[in-house]
C-alpha cells in the first residue's frame, strides 16, 4: 500500500488508523451484522455512536454545558445563510472580511440584513488579519447582533492571533480549518462552526457549536428560516429532525476518539507548530520561495508560499506529484503552492516536502 503525502486543503488527509478502524468495521458493525452505513439512524447503535461523538467533542473541547452541539450537513457554506436566519434579530451584523470565504458569508448575510464591514484586507489580497482597533469602537455602539469572523483563511493562509473585542456582542466564527488544530476557549464565542472535512473528518459534516440562549427563541427569521437551519429545532432533535450524515458523523467520532488518544488539542497545536515551523523557517531563508501571507498573520493550517514565476510554480508541483506528495497546488485565487498541515499530516510528510523544496532550491540557483 502506497499512501502518498496528503497536503490536500480539503477534503484532506485522515489518520491511517481512523481509516483503518472504518475499514475493519465496515461489514460488520461490532457483531450487529451490518454497515454503520446501512443501519436506521434511530438505532440503537446510532444513538450511541452519535452521542459518543457530541460527548469526545465536548471532552476535547472543554464545551460548557451551556452551548449545544450540532451536526449538520450542507457544508460550511450553508452556515453563511443559517447564521444570519437564526441570530440577526435586529437585522445588523459585523463581518470582518479576509478572505474568500468571509466575503461569501458576507455577502450572504446581505440577503437578510445590513452586514456592515468592521475591517478587511482585500486591499492588500488578503495578505494578513487587518488592525482590529476599530472593530471595538463600532460594536460599542451597541447595534449589531453578532460580529462575525472567518478564523483561518485556508485559501491565503492567514490567522487571528487574538480575537476582536466585542464584549457583550457575540462573536461568531468560522473556524472549518482551524478547528481541532489548537485549543479554543468556546466561551469566547457566541457561535462556532466547522465543516469536517479539513480537520474533524469527511466532508458532509458540519459542526456548529452555539450558545443556547442565542437560539432559545427560535430562528430570528422565522417567517423564512429553512427549517432544517432552525437550530433551536435541530438542538430540540439532537440533530436528527431528519436523516443525519450518519457516516460521516461516525467518522468524526473516530478522529475525535484518535485525537483524545493521542493528547488532546494542546498536544495537536505542539505538533502543528512544529510542523509550520519546520516550513515558514524555510521560506523565511528561502531565495526562491516567498511566503505570500504577512509573518504576524501566518496560519498554523495553511502555508501559502510561491516562487517569482508561474512557471517555476508548476514546476515544483509536478516534481512533487513524482515524488509522492500531492495537493501543494495553491488555490487559483492565490496561485502558487498551499500546503495544509492538518493534524492528520505527520512531521515525516512536512519533512518529506521541505527536503524537496530544499533540493529544488539547489538544483535551480545553480541554474
Ligand atoms: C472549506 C471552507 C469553507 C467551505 O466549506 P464547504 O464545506 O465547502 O461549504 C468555508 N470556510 C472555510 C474557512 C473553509 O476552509
Amino acid at each position: 500500500m502506497a499512501r502518498v503525502h496528503n497536503f490536500s486543503a480539503g477534503p484532506a488527509a485522515l489518520p491511517l488508523e481512523v481509516l483503518e478502524e472504518a475499514q475493519s468495521e465496515l461489514l460488520d458493525y461490532r457483531g450487529l451484522g451490518m454497515s454503520v452505513l446501512e443501519m436506521s439512524h434511530r438505532s440503537a447503535a446510532y444513538q450511541q455512536i452519535i452521542e459518543e461523538t457530541e460527548e469526545t467533542l465536548r471532552d476535547i473541547l472543554d464545551i460548557p454545558d451551556t452551548y449545544r452541539v450540532l451536526f449538520l450537513q450542507g457544508g460550511a457554506t450553508l452556515e453563511f445563510a443559517g447564521i444570519p436566519l437564526n441570530l440577526m434579530r435586529r437585522g445588523r451584523a459585523g463581518y470582518l472580511v479576509t478572505g474568500n470565504f468571509a466575503k461569501k458569508a458576507w455577502q450572504e448575510a446581505q440577503k437578510y440584513g445590513e452586514a456592515p464591514v468592521l475591517a478587511s484586507s482585500e486591499g492588500t489580497s488578503f495578505d494578513r488579519i487587518p488592525d482590529l482597533g476599530p472593530v471595538a469602537s463600532r460594536v460599542a455602539e451597541g447595534d449589531l447582533d453578532y460580529v462575525y469572523i472567518c478564523q483561518n483563511n485556508t485559501i491565503f493562509g492567514t490567522e487571528y492571533r487574538e480575537l476582536p473585542q466585542t464584549g457583550e456582542t457575540p462573536l461568531v466564527a468560522d473556524v472549518s480549518s482551524c478547528f481541532l488544530s489548537h485549543p479554543l476557549d468556546v466561551e469566547r464565542y457566541g457561535l462556532i462552526y466547522a465543516g469536517a472535512q479539513k480537520n474533524a473528518g469527511p466532508a458532509g459534516v458540519t459542526v456548529v457549536i452555539v450558545r443556547e440562549d442565542l437560539i432559545a427563541d427560535g430562528p430570528a427569521r422565522a417567517d423564512i428560516c429553512p427549517t432544517y437551519l432552525d437550530y433551536r429545532l435541530q438542538a430540540s432533535k439532537e440533530s436528527m429532525y431528519n436523516t443525519p450524515n450518519t457516516f460521516g458523523i461516525y467518522l468524526c467520532g473516530k478522529v475525535l476518539r484518535w485525537i483524545e488518544r493521542t493528547g488532546g488539542l494542546k498536544a495537536m497545536q505542539a505538533r502543528n507548530q512544529e510542523k509550520a515551523d519546520v516550513l515558514y523557517g524555510l521560506l523565511d531563508k528561502s531565495e526562491i520561495f516567498h511566503g505570500t501571507a504577512q509573518p504576524s498573520s501566518r496560519s498554523l493550517s495553511n502555508v501559502t508560499f510561491r516562487t517569482d514565476s508561474p512557471e517555476l510554480d508548476k514546476e515544483f508541483v509536478s516534481g512533487a506529484a513524482q515524488r509522492g506528495i500531492q495537493g501543494v497546488k495553491g488555490h487559483r485565487l492565490v496561485g502558487g503552492m498551499r500546503a495544509s498541515i492538518y493534524n492528520a499530516v505527520t512531521l515525516d510528510d512536512v519533512k518529506t516536502l521541505a527536503s524537496y523544496m530544499e533540493e529544488f532550491e539547489a538544483s535551480h540557483s545553480a541554474k
